[in-house]
């Protein structure tokens, strides 16, 4: 059986998740990230990390491993294990999960069967496991599992299941209304509610789970010398050069298309502009040498409000105080004085350097 053919014990967890994931990430080698699957990569960074060679049973003990890859052609699976213990005479392996167990305490059944199959592909290498363990990150807690005859069988009945699954035309239909696709990777390339409601499998309408492209984009202004203005509805980014100061136009924009106007270094922005752009444009952001230097808000008054730095919030003695809601003005500033035609004006504090 060739590399490929093996299913990774991962992948069967992915299988007891969802089938149709299963089958999108390993049959079409379709992936993406979410917030899950990074913090997931964060927390395997140090058990990924190959630790060596680890001693075959009576080459000599093993304490600790790290990252070990062990396939079994008689099981048909691979297996990346994060940590293999040693426990006297026998191993441990214990995979690294980020999240937290059930509510009563026990691994999630996915998370139970992939270790169910590292302990497996272990004992197949000639190592004696009796038990496995999983480590939830969030909750720092490690929950073991023992290798009972119908937890052992119940993993070579996944296992099959997910090779026919494999074996078919076409991905298993979506799940329906589970709360399982709020936390999928995939949502956005499954697309289950929709999938559904055109097959009629649902009644409601798509819970719309992933944000809509919007139409609008922002600009970014990078040209050092350009001028950014606003005529007749428009964006207008030009540049004056030579003795005969020459007026180029560089770009425009209808200010309909445009979320955001950002400007780095040397960019003039005329009063006018961000005023105009503020009709329609909110946020509009100013950054300088790369760091935002300040950020214009428009809001449905006529206030003007600066927040102070954290400078300006001082007190004699030198400590700070806390932010209040209540806090005046800033007396004097460009940015207060150059956007004085729009509504709102903030900036954020300094970063440290
Ligand atoms: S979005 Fe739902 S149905 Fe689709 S792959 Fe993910 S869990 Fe399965």
């Amino acid at each position: 059986m060739m590399d490929d053919d093996l299913v990774p014990a991962r992948m069967v967890n992915e299988y007891v998740y969802c089938p149709r994931l299963f089958y999108l990430e390993w049959v079409e080698a379709r992936f993406a990230d979410n917030d899950d699957t990074r913090i997931g990569r964060q927390v395997h960074r140090w058990v990924d990390t190959e630790s060596g060679a680890a001693p075959l049973p009576g080459e000599g003990e093993l304490r600790a491993a790290r990252s070990v890859t062990l396939s079994s052609e008689r099981l048909g699976v691979i297996a990346k294990l994060d940590i293999v213990e040693g426990d006297g005479d026998a191993v441990v392996p214990v995979d690294y999960k980020k999240g937290t167990p059930q509510p009563d305490g026990t691994p999630w059944p996915s998370d139970e069967v992939q270790v169910c199959l590292q302990a497996l592909v272990l004992r197949e290498h000639g190592y004696r496991c009796e038990r496995a363990e999983l480590y939830y990150a969030e909750t720092r807690q490690r929950v073991a599992i023992e290798l009972t005859p119908e937890r052992i069988s119940h993993t070579h009945d996944l296992v099959a299941d997910a090779r026919r699954v494999a074996a078919g035309a076409r991905a298993p239909l979506p799940l329906v209304d589970s709360p399982k696709c709020v936390r999928c990777s995939l949502v956005g390339l499954c697309l289950p509610d929709e999938t559904n409601a055109l097959l009629a499998r649902r009644e409601q309408s798509p819970l719309r789970l992933v944000p809509r492209s919007p139409d609008q984009r922002p600009v970014y202004v990078t040209e050092p010398g350009a001028f950014v203005g606003v005529r007749g509805g428009r964006l207008e980014i030009t540049k004056t050069s030579g003795r005969d100061k020459t007026k180029e136009k560089l770009d425009s924009f209808r200010l309909l298309d445009v979320a955001q106007l950002a400007v780095f270094g040397r960019v003039q922005v005329s009063t006018p502009g961000p005023a105009g752009v503020l009709r329609q444009v909110d946020p509009s952001a100013v950054a300088q040498h790369g760091r935002l230097a300040v950020r214009i808000r428009g809001r449905p008054t006529t206030e003007i409000r600066g927040v102070a730095s954290p400078t300006d919030r001082r007190t004699r003695t030198g400590r700070r105080r806390p932010r209040r809601t209540h806090d005046p003005p800033a007396r004097s500033s460009t940015a207060a004085r150059c956007c004085a035609a729009t509504p709102a004006v903030t900036w954020p504090a300094r970063s440290p350097r």
